[in-house]
């Protein structure tokens, strides 16, 4: 997926992500605001406070503005915390107000976190919400609307990230299912199917060749 890069710089360090990480899972926030994300990123290296986040994502883009190799001050549980030494930081913009980008900015995150998870070969159980670190109610709009909706959108995102993709150059796409084994070798005796590609979708016009090669064969009368 595109991301845009504004990485805090280096001299920043200290202050924003002091320590090496290795990142064992995904923390989801909601911004609490209604800038986009870019300009997230831009106040979050421009002051000098330690808070800080791995992406902030918008309706539009996913901005990155500390390195995954970096921890990062999000979760609320203090230097040593399991969030912010092990978290990869995900803020989700224009919460505040909500509305269409809001909701638009919550299908790209779902999008984003899918091809993470995809990336670093991780479950759906890696995704963490802030409140499981320091109870802060956060993120607060996408738990409104449903946390367990959220995850499914992600689920969603992964499983069509994982479906193998259609075409006769797939090994296991020429084997027919278990279930399907008996009817299928029966069409293609019969001449009714050509026999290719079994776990393909099937077209309209394909749908129609076949009922017509069914009923001139003479086997529905
Ligand atoms: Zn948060």
């Amino acid at each position: 997926m595109k991301v845009v890069q504004n990485l805090v710089p280096t001299n920043k360090y200290s202050i924003k992500c002091p320590y090496p990480m290795d990142a064992e899972f995904i923390v989801v926030h909601n911004t609490a605001n209604d800038a986009p994300a870019a300009n997230e990123v831009a106040y979050m290296i421009r002051n000098n406070n330690s808070v800080s986040f791995h992406y902030a994502i918008d309706d539009k883009e996913i901005v990155q503005g500390i390195p995954e190799n970096r921890n990062a001050f999000h979760a609320g549980d203090g230097g040593n915390g399991k969030g912010n030494r092990k978290g990869l930081s995900v803020e989700i913009c224009y919460s505040k107000s909500g509305g269409q980008r809001f909701i638009q900015a919550e299908k790209l995150a779902a999008k984003f976190i899918a091809s993470k998870l995809k990336e670093k070969n991780w479950g759906i159980d890696k995704v963490k919400k802030h409140q499981d670190f320091s109870g802060k109610y956060c993120p607060h709009r996408t738990l409104d609307m449903g946390w367990q909706r959220f995850l499914n959108m992600i689920k969603t995102e992964l499983n069509s990230l994982n479906k193998p993709k259609g075409g006769n150059n797939m090994a296991n796409n020429n084997t027919p299912s278990t279930w399907a084994k008996e009817a299928w070798e029966w069409a293609k005796k019969e001449g009714i199917m050509d026999g290719n590609r079994p776990k393909d979708n099937m077209t309209r016009e394909e749908f129609a060749t076949v009922i017509h090669r069914l009923y001139k064969s003479g086997k529905l009368r």
